[in-house]
């Protein structure tokens, strides 16, 4: 299973405006969460209370909280936690984070800072599992990449690597003149 056929992943993301009327929303307004299955894709969308009467049917439906993200410069000299990586690695939307995205959520569902409110079963065997944070109130999908344990090891390694802000995959550096 290759990661580059992901092409459901903006499905983790909540909109920033109400996908009924369109009304941008207001920090910390609750807001109804869809997912919603179309050719072959999975589709997230948010409403309002007004739109959410009148929304279709769809695969999963919750409650969110929207947050208006904080801006960049106070991201910048916070020191990097668990919780904040996994945020910056979710607004960057690389698919080759979803391994580190997955590790960095359970790691943060067995703190009980998320809990985990549904699993869906993409058509392709994937698993999409919405998280909620306890606090805030936020949902988060996050693509399940169903790891095997000899590859666990190898991304949890490269998880602490990212917490301790060292860059990835660094060559050992040589003195121009050593032998090799
Ligand atoms: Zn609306």
């Amino acid at each position: 299973m290759g990661r580059e056929n992901i092409d459901n992943w903006h499905v983790s993301k909540c909109a920033k405006a109400c996908d009924g009327c369109e009304e941008k929303f207001k920090d910390k307004q609750v807001l109804h969460s869809r997912l919603f299955f179309e050719e072959g894709e999975y589709i997230r969308q948010d409403f309002c209370e007004k739109c959410e009467a009148k929304a279709a049917p769809a695969l999963s439906v919750w409650k969110t909280i929207f947050i208006v993200p904080p801006p960049p410069e106070e991201e910048a000299v916070k020191k990097e936690n668990v919780e904040s990586l996994l945020r910056k690695l979710l607004a960057k939307e690389n698919e080759e984070d979803l391994n580190a995205i997955f590790i960095l959520m359970v790691m943060l569902e067995r703190k009980k800072i998320f809990v985990e409110r549904d699993i869906q079963k993409a058509e392709d065997g994937r698993k999409l599992r919405i998280y909620e944070h306890k606090k805030t109130g936020e949902s988060f999908i996050i693509i399940d990449p169903e790891l095997k344990l000899d590859q666990l090891e190898h991304i949890q390694e490269e998880v602490v690597l990212l917490l301790g802000g060292k860059p990835r995959n660094v060559e050992p550096e040589l003195p121009p003149d050593s032998e090799k």
